[in-house]
């Protein structure tokens, strides 16, 4: 454990932008706003069990910034979800939006569950009694949730059936677009499952470019298989990467050779985690999680939860590269000892931007009432992040800084162009 760890997660976010604020000579004015959310809404719910009694459930939904648009970000049910790390996680989300050039401000969601302990109905009546709670704190133009952490395009769909039950008889269609990750048939976008760890690869594959590096040259490690992790090494192997080490909540496994990716895929689908992937492959080995973060790699992607790239853990990094495919995976202090080493970070901010570019499109479909093809959601999406991975090799050169830093510089500096335009009301 980190000796440093206990800065707060808020803390860290809000250090993050204030060294690229210092870079830029942002107004203190603009700063203070950023360091703050504007709303902090927190509701306490009840909901029947199956076994028919009650449990009172707290949730969160943090509103950062929306200047630039209606308020985005993810709902996460995990059992450490508080205010401070949802409210890091909206003011990431503001940044993020910022940076790929989004009309959407910053917002994040949380209940403090395991959802792992709870039946699909019991689920289901959570989703719909916080959205219940949230009530008009959430809208199609106001705040726009997404799956993070826990939650799926399942629990999206009952999320928007209940708030457009809730609009009324003649709202009902116009407000489908209160949540993004829907499932396709109720309304949501082709290749927004796979989204962010499209993106990822697609950041990684810009990466190479700029540094003269092949991506089917590269090995890598990564912690996290769901959603994006998952999603991201399926990817990565068919682009010829690859993969020696996996781990998550349930165990890390390894193949020096290379993990059959797929065969993992399948295995963590019927088994519910790696662990005893093993069984499947004689080559494969369990290992400790730490061997995710020191083994023999080009590349490191944490996929799953903040604060996992420790001081400790990047000490022992041979990796030239971590992709932050998670939210706030590397410690202040873990940064610094990467520095030191030349360990280049593709930040979160970016690496992992391409699940709210494709909640764009899929909203964008949803007030217009329009059905995009996935080749054209794939366009947008490589687009955007192309543009975006430019400008942050750009501002690099110009600010000889961090990619961090970079990143930040190109979203405060359109954070601050607008506010300078619009002025602070009154
Ligand atoms: P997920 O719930 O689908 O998967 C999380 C993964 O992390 C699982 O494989 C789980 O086993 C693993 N994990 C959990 N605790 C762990 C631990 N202590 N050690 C090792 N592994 C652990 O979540 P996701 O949607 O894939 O999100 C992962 C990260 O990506 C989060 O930081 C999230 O905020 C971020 N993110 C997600 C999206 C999205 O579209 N889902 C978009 C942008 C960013």
């Amino acid at each position: 454990m980190d000796a440093l760890r206990q800065r707060s997660l808020h803390e860290t976010a809000v250090e993050q932008f204030q060294q690229a604020a210092e870079l830029i000579d942002m107004e203190d004015r603009y700063r203070q706003i950023l360091s703050h959310p504007k709303n902090e809404v927190i509701v306490n719910f009840p909901v029947q069990m199956d076994d028919g009694s009650w449990t009172i459930f707290r949730g969160y939904r943090i509103q950062h910034n929306n200047i630039l648009g209606p308020f985005k970000g993810g709902i996460r049910f995990h059992p450490d979800v508080d205010l401070d790390e949802v409210s890091a996680l909206a003011a990431w989300m503001t940044f993020k939006c910022s940076l790929v050039g989004l009309p959407f401000g910053g917002a994040k969601g949380g209940v403090t569950i395991d959802p792992g302990r709870y039946s699909r109905s019991e689920l289901q009546r959570i989703v719909r009694r916080f959205t219940h709670a949230l009530g008009s704190n959430i809208g199609p133009d106001q705040d726009i949730p997404a799956p993070d952490v826990g939650t799926d395009s399942q629990m999206m769909d009952w999320l928007m059936d209940t708030f457009t039950n809730l609009a009324g008889p003649a709202n009902r269609h116009s407000v489908k677009g209160v949540v993004t990750g829907k499932s396709l048939a109720t309304g949501g976008c082709a290749g927004r499952e796979e989204a962010t760890g499209q993106g990822v690869l697609y950041v990684l594959r810009h990466w190479c470019g700029e540094t003269n590096r092949r991506l089917d040259d590269l090995s890598l490690s990564i912690q996290g298989f769901g959603n994006v992790g998952g999603h991201f090494g399926r990817l990565a192997f068919e682009s010829g990467c690859t993969i020696k080490v996996v781990g998550d909540h349930t165990g890390t496994v390894a193949d020096p050779a290379g993990l059959d990716v797929p065969a993992l895929w399948e295995w963590v689908r019927d088994h519910g985690g790696v662990a005893g992937f093993e069984e499947r492959r004689s080559s494969v080995e369990p290992v400790s999680a730490d061997e995710v973060f020191s083994a023999d790699v080009d590349v490191v992607v944490p996929a799953a939860l903040e604060n996992q790239v420790t001081a400790e853990r990047a000490s022992m990094m041979k990796a030239r590269l971590v992709v932050e495919a998670a939210n706030g995976p590397t410690t202040s202090e873990a940064e610094l000892i990467l520095a030191t080493k030349g360990v280049d970070i593709i930040p979160d901010i970016l690496a992992n931007a391409g699940g709210v570019i494709v909640s764009y499109c899929e909203w964008l479909q949803n007030k217009s009432a329009q059905i995009w093809s996935a080749e054209s959601v794939d366009e947008r999406l490589r687009t955007l992040l192309w543009e975006a991975s430019d400008k942050v090799a750009t501002a690099m050169e110009d600010f000889d800084c961090s990619r961090r830093e970079a990143a930040y510089v190109v979203s405060l500096r359109r954070l601050e162009e607008v506010y300078a335009r619009r002025d602070i009301f009154p």
